[in-house]
Order: structure tokens, then sequence, then C-alpha cells
């Protein structure tokens, strides 16, 4: 924008300084024609003077010079012709009288010549008198020969007259010739005087005038003229300080000093920004040499517009190759016979001819005009990531970074990426790179099968010893691991305890990829000494054949989970391969799954109540809130199916809500002395709302905080973080009672049972089915209710069927039991008949 305006103003100056120069000549031309002109009209005057003066002299000499001669030799000879006729008169001598006569006629005949070629018409009216006079003069010299006296008296009178008439007449003609000489004379004074007048009024003026002021106003210019000459050079040596003269002046100069001066001002904003782009090249050159990345930029035609001191030295590169106008095909010459020092002298032409090439491959590249980034890796091992930028005008830039550190520490991230850090073992991800390149580039004739399986009870092992020792766990699994297949198979740690393993099955491949998975079993199974711990756990193995069991590896993996879902359904400890039929099951899961989140929605659950006896008054202390959904096909299916479900789908915390609400609203309608315990899954704990559900269930249904019983399982001890023990501490400070379900059967250790506030600990009932066998499973609940006692804690014998196993329950010291041999668990309206059959039963007991 500003450039345009400069160049703008440029052109108006240099187009005004063009006019006013214009102007400065023309004025400068007019006064020298001024000058030209009063030289002229001085030289004209003189001429005319000069003219008339030589026509007055002509005049002079023509007319009256000549008459004024005439009339004076006319005298001069009428008074000798006078003396002559006058003195011969009185001689009276004939001969001296004739001799006399005869010098009489011939001054006579001069005079009459004289008064012939005069042309004065005064003078030659003299002629006729002349001649009179003559006759006179002829008649007296007659009558004087003749002696006749008289006559001669009389023609001499006459004669004398005539004379004296003559001698009148030629002195006035003379007087008028001189008169009019006289007048030519004063005349061409005259004109003198008006000569002189005019040069004085034409040259004086114009050599007074003209010529001090025209040198004035020529030096005036010549000196602004210089000033301003001046100030162009000091701007065009880029001196916009100086000052301009004339700004103010209102004529031409004045003029070209303003135009000078939008001259100097642009001048200025030209200064300006170059000093501005000289800065920023500095800059520039500063970022550009400062850049970790090497640069360099080339035209259309290959040459180096520029580069960074990081491209040569990235390049080994010569400083000469570093100057603008280098060509490309020049640059990677050098580049290669620094590579090849030995080889390029000799193939020069060769490899010149291959640059040649390569550049025209990369010109047709940059043709596409989108950026692309390749990788060059130098003969000493560097690599190079070079981004190349195509430009508009057919060149382009090159970024070059040398990211062999980068590289190695990229490979190694990969490495590590593609391994999984505890173990050592693949990680998911290489794993099922692993498949996936298997899928793309393996024929049939190379089955690949997958093994699939995580730990059971590996959590339980890690929230009871510490993730240290379950990271030692995991490590010895891959030892054992690596210890039961061979060295190419592919063991991967999928995250957690999940396991896979990719290997080529030898023979048969679903039984020989079985064979494989019972070997990892039994590996598996056997216990695990971690700092003298014996510690046991299993595994299940699902088998998927690749190809066989599904299209890609997605498909292969996901069979391969749904077999290892079938392995743990049907028995820990079980290898199933991929059968098509499992899918019936999945189906059949996902109906399940979305019919309970359809009962949650319209309410179709219910609760069923099992007492809880004491045993020792045969009194029902409490009944169990145990919650049943019939499916409208299925009929009962049980909670340990659909409360896990509810947990996935996260239906819980809805569901546990509804739960404590409705088994307190259930108890309130029981005999008082009756209390209700409701199950609360590990998952409500997750949200912070199970206070707030039991506050809410006791409000509503207006029962005591101390007839609500909270049943949990180790599951939540296991996540033995504060806010679990916030919760269990709030709830037992709000007067309900805790008991911890199904004791013995999780890896829960028994120094919780100090840390955290239990009134009552539920023995499972596979300790009490096995006390009858004499498998120590009595002591063990003798044990658990010694300590129970020592902490304050009563102890609830579950699952008692008969008689022998209330009385062993009994025995151990426990003090209640329920079981199907005191009732089954019956709906809401069976419970006091339910409570009334315990009581009744204690009594035929006892
Ligand atoms: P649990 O809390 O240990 O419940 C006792 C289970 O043992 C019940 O199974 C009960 O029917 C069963 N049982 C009682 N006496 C005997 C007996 O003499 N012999 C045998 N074989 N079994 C007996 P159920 O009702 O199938 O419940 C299974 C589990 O589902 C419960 O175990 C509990 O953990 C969970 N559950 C049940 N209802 C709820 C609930 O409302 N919320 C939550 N979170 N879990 C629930
Ligand atoms: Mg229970
Ligand atoms: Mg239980």
């Amino acid at each position: 924008m500003s450039s345009y305006g400069a160049a703008g103003r440029f052109g108006e100056g240099r187009s005004g300084i063009m006019a006013i120069s214009k102007l400065i000549s023309v004025r400068l031309g007019a006064t020298v024609a001024l000058l030209v002109a009063t030289v002229i009209a001085v030289s004209l005057a003189a001429l005319i003077y000069l003219h008339s003066a030589e026509e007055a002299a002509r005049g002079i000499k023509r007319h009256d010079a000549v008459a004024a001669g005439a009339a004076a030799d006319i005298a001069v000879l009428l008074e000798r012709h006078r003396r002559l006729v006058e003195t011969a008169l009185l001689d009276r001598d004939p001969s001296a009288l004739d001799q006399r006569r005869q010098s009489a006629e011939r001054i006579g005949m001069l005079i009459t010549t004289l008064l012939s070629n005069n042309h004065d018409t005064s003078v030659s009216l003299l002629r006729d008198d002349f001649d009179a006079l003559t006759a006179s003069a002829r008649a007296a010299f007659f009558a004087a020969r003749e002696k006749e006296q008289s006559e001669v008296q009389r023609h001499k009178t006459q004669y004398t007259a005539l004379a004296n008439r003559l001698q009148e007449t030629v002195r006035s003609s003379r007087n008028t010739s001189l008169r009019s000489a006289t007048e030519t004379l004063i005349l061409l004074e005259r004109r003198g005087e008006d000569l002189r007048f005019l040069i004085l009024a034409t040259a004086l003026p114009a050599l007074l005038l003209l010529g001090p002021i025209s040198l004035l106003i020529v030096a005036g210019i010549i000196r602004r003229i210089n000033q301003l000459t001046y100030g162009m050079r000091r701007v065009a040596l880029n001196d916009t300080t100086i000052a301009l003269p004339a700004l103010d002046d209102g004529d031409e100069i004045g003029d070209m000093a303003r135009a000078l001066e939008v001259f100097r001002n642009n001048a200025e904003t030209l200064v300006r920004n170059a000093k501005e782009i000289e800065r920023l090249n500095a800059w520039f050159d500063i970022a550009l040499n400062n850049m970790a990345r090497g640069l360099s930029m080339f035209d259309a035609h290959g040459r180096l517009v520029v580069c960074n001191r990081q491209y040569l030295e990235l390049y080994q590169l010569t400083p000469a190759l570093g100057q603008p106008g280098t060509h490309i095909v020049d640059i990677a010459m050098s580049r290669a016979a620094r590579s090849h020092p030995d080889a390029v002298v000799a193939c020069e032409a060769e490899t010149r001819a291959e640059m040649v090439a390569w550049f025209d491959t990369l010109r047709q590249r940059l043709a596409l005009g989108t950026p692309f980034s390749q990788q060059q890796i130098l003969p000493d091992g560097r690599t190079i990531d070079i981004h190349v930028q195509p430009l508009d005008d057919g060149g382009w830039v090159d970024l070059h970074e040398d990211i062999t550190e980068a590289d190695r520490a990229k490979r190694r991230i990969t490495e590590l990426a593609s391994s999984d850090t505890l173990t050592g073992l693949a990680n998911r991800r290489q794993f099922m790179g692993a498949l996936e390149a298997w899928y793309h580039g393996s024929d049939d004739s190379r089955p690949m099968a997958v093994l699939w399986f995580d730990l059971d009870r590996f959590k339980a092992v890690n929230d009871t010893y510490g993730h240290p020792v379950g990271d030692t766990l995991l490590r010895l699994v891959a030892k054992r691991l690596r210890a039961t297949v061979r060295g190419d198979d592919l063991i991967a740690r999928l995250g957690g305890d999940e396991f896979a393993i990719l290997l080529e099955p030898m023979g048969e491949p679903v039984a020989a990829a079985e064979i494989v998975g019972r070997r990892v079993i039994a590996a598996l199974s056997q216990p695990f000494d971690i700092d003298g711990r014996q510690i046991t756990v299993g595994a299940s193995v699902g088998v998927a054949i690749a190809r066989v069991h599904g299209a890609t590896a997605d498909d292969l993996l996901q069979n391969a989970d749904i077999a290892l879902y079938r392995a743990k359904t049907s028995g820990r400890g079980t290898v199933v391969a991929y059968q098509t039929e499992f899918e019936q099951t999945i189906k059949a899961q996902r109906q399940l799954e979305s019919d309970l989140r359809l009962a949650v929605e319209k309410g179709e659950l219910m609760l069923h109540y099992q007492p809880i006896v004491d045993l020792q008054t045969g009194q029902v202390v409490s009944c169990e809130a145990l919650m049943r959904w019939r499916h409208r096909d299925q009929g009962m299916i049980s909670p340990a199916v659909f409360i896990p479900m509810a947990e996935d789908l996260g239906l819980i915390e809805h569901l546990g809500a509804w739960a404590l609400k409705q088994a307190c609203l259930d108890a309130a309608t029981w005999p008082r002395g009756t209390k209700v315990a409701v199950n609360v899954s590990a998952s409500q704990f997750a949200s912070r709302d199970l206070v707030s559900a039991a506050l809410a269930a006791l409000a509503t249904s207006g029962l005591e905080p101390e007839r609500l019983e909270v049943e949990v399982t180790e599951l939540v001890l296991l996540r033995d973080d504060a806010s679990t023990l916030d919760t269990l501490n709030t709830l037992s400070a709000l007067g309900i009672s805790i008991a911890l379900d199904d004791f013995g059967t999780g890896y829960a250790s028994l120094s919780y049972l100090r840390r955290f506030p239990f009134n009552k600990i539920k023995i499972d009932q596979s300790f009490i089915r096995d006390m009858k066998n004499g498998s120590g499973s009595a002591t063990i609940v003798r044990a658990i209710v010694n300590l129970a006692n020592t902490l304050g804690m009563t102890t609830v014998a579950e699952g008692i069927e008969t008689l022998s196993e209330r009385d062993a329950a009994r025995h151990a010291g426990c003090h209640a039991a329920q079981g199907y041999y005191y009732s089954r668990p019956v709906p809401p309206d069976a419970v006091a008949a339910a409570i009334a059959d315990c009581s009744n039963r204690y009594d035929a007991a006892a």
C-alpha cells in the first residue's frame, strides 16, 4: 500500500519537475527573445537612421550643395563677366575691346553651361535674364566699338541693372540651396536625436534593466537550482535529513523544490523501508542461521536462492556451494562426492546424469504442488528428514533435519511401544500387528492359532498382597509361558492379567492348539513362590484358529474371547476351542442383557427374603433380601447371573437403591426384633450415593437404622481406599450394621477385619459344606468364630441345609445360621410364615 503511494508521488514529482523545467525554459527563452527583440529594434532604428542620413547626404549632395556650388560659381563668373564688361567699355582700343568681348563671351558660355546643368528652377529661370544680359553686353561692346557713347552708356546701364538682378537672383538661389541644406542637416540632427532617444528608450532599459534583471533572475534560478541539485545529490545518497531550499517560493523553483520534497519524502520512506528490510534481513539471517534445521530454497530452475549455515554443515558443503545460483545438481554431486570420495571422480558423468534424472523426478513431484517429506540415510549413517514445500513459482523450500538421534529414540519407543515393559512380552499393539500381518501376507498353508486367556483370581492377589507382588507374579507367569511355548511363538500380555499366544500349530490346528492351551494351564496352575508366599492362580484358555474361526483379525480375537468365556463358564482350568454355536451363547447373553434392562425399567425385579436364625435362641434375628428376576421365557434367573450383568450394564446403582428402599419398606412390616439384611454390590461403593440411598430408604420406610444391615463381599474390601472406609464408617455411625458376606471365598486378608468396623461375618457355605468331611474346615470355622469374637463381631453360618450342618455350625460357635434347613428365600408375603416356621423348626429340633 505504502509503496504504491510512494510510487504515485514519485510519478507526480517527476512530471511536476518536467513541467517546471519546461516553464523555466520558456521563461529564459522569453527573456532571451526580449533581448534579441531589443537588439533587433535598436539595430533597425540605427539602420533607419543610417538610411535617413544617407538620403539626406545624398539630397544635400544632389540638390542643395550642387545648387549652392553652381550658384557660387555663377556668382563668381557673373562678377568677372560684369567687371570685364564694365571695364572693357571704358577701353577705346578696338582690339582690346574685342579681346575683352571674347573673354566676356567665354565667361558667358561658362555661365550658360552652369545654368544649363543646374536643375534648380530658380537658377534655371536666370537663363533668360542671362541671355538678356549677354545680349546687353554684346550690344554695349558693339556700341563701344562703334564708339557710341550714349548707346554704350544705355546698354551699360541696362547691363548693370540686369547684372545686379542676376547677381541678386544667384545669391538668393545660393542662399536657398544653403538653407535647404541647412534644413536637411537640421532634420538629420533631429533624426539623430530621435535615434538616440530610441536607443536610450530601448537599449538602455534593455541594458540597464533587462540585462541585470535577467542576470539576477538567472543567477537566482541557478543558485536555487544548484541548491536543489545539491539536495538531489544528498537525497540520492540517501541523506534525507537535508533541508530543502525554496520550499515556500511561489515560482517554478518552489514547485520544483516541493516536487523534490516529495522525492525526499519518498526517499525517506524508501530509506526507512530499506533499513527495515535490512533489519528484517539481519533478523532473518539470525533466525536462519540459528534455527535447528537446515534450510535451502531453490528457484524453478533448481538454482539455490538461499540456504543457512546448518544446511551446509549438515551435508558438509563448502561455502562456495552455498552461494545463490548454485545448481541443485552441483550440490547433490558434491554431497555424493563427499560421501564417496573414491568412486565419484571415476563415474562423475554417470552420477551427474543420474542426478539430473533425479532432479527431473523431483520437479515432476514438485509440480503437484503438495508438500511432502522424505528421509535420506547418509553413508555415514545419519538419517536426514527432508520436508519439501513446493512454491507457486516452481521453486521449493527444503527443511533438513538430522533425526538420527530422534529416529533412534523413536525406534526405541516403537520397540517399547510394541512390548510390555513389565514382562518383556509383546504388547497388544505388537500382537495385533503380527496378527494383521499374518492376515495380510499369509497363505492358507501356514495355519495360525490364537490362545486367549487370563489368570483366575489375579485381582485378588494383586489387591491382597499389593501391586509389587502382583507385578512379580505377572513376570513369573511370563517366564513360565516362555518356557511352555516355542521360541517363535508370540506371547503377548494384552493388559492386566490378560494374555494371548499367537502360534503356528503343528498338525491338526485345533487339537495342536488345545494341547498347548493345556500345557499353559498346567504351567500356570503350579503355585508361585513370591517372597515366601505360595500363590496359586489358574487359567482357562480360549482357542481360535485364524481364517477358520475368523475372516479378519478382529473377528478371530472376538471368537477367541467367546471361546474363553465359554471355557470359564464350563468350569475353570479348561481349554475350549471356538465353535460357531458359542455365538448362540453370546447372542443369548446379549438378549438377556436387553431383557434385564427392560425389566429394571419396568420394575419387574422383586425381593425374596431368607431368614437368619439365632443358633442359641432359634429366633429369626433377620431376613436377607435376595433379588429375584422372573424372566418371561427362562423363569427365575439367578442373581449370580444378573447381578454381575447389572453391574456391567451400569444398572446396579439404580437397582441397589431400589433394593434398599424395598427391603426397608418390607421390613417395616415385620416384627420389631427382625432386621433386614441387604446385599450391596462393590460397584455401589464406586459411587458416593450409597449413604444417601440408605438414608432415603430409611426415611421412606420409617425403619430404624438399627434394623438395617448391609452385606458387603470381600470385593468391596479389595478396593481398600479411603472413600470405601468412609462410607462404611458413615453407615456404621448411622446405626446401620455391616456384615462381611461369603467370608473365606476371596483373598481378603484377615487384617481387613481389624480395619473395617464389621458387625457380622457370614462364613461362606463352602466351609459349612466341608465341615462334615473332616477336611479342616471345622477348624477354620472355629478359628474365624474365635477371631470374630475377639473383634466383637458375630458370625453367621451360610448354606445350612441339614440338621447336622446346623449342629456343626452351632458346635463351631457360630452365632447364627442361614440356609434351606430353615427356609428358602421366600416372597415378602411369605416372610411372616417363614419366620414362624423357623421358630417352630427350632422347637422341633430342640
Ligand atoms: P449371598 O448374599 O451369599 O446369598 C446367599 C445365597 O445363598 C443366595 O443365593 C441363597 O439363595 C443361597 N442359599 C441360601 N441358603 C442356601 C442353602 O442352604 N444352600 C444353597 N445351596 N444355597 C443357599 P442367591 O439368592 O442365588 O444369591 C446369590 C448371590 O447373589 C448372593 O449371595 C448375593 O451375593 C447376590 N445377590 C442376591 N441378591 C442381591 C442383591 O439384592 N444385591 C446384590 N448386590 N447382590 C445380591
Ligand atoms: Mg448375602
Ligand atoms: Mg453369602
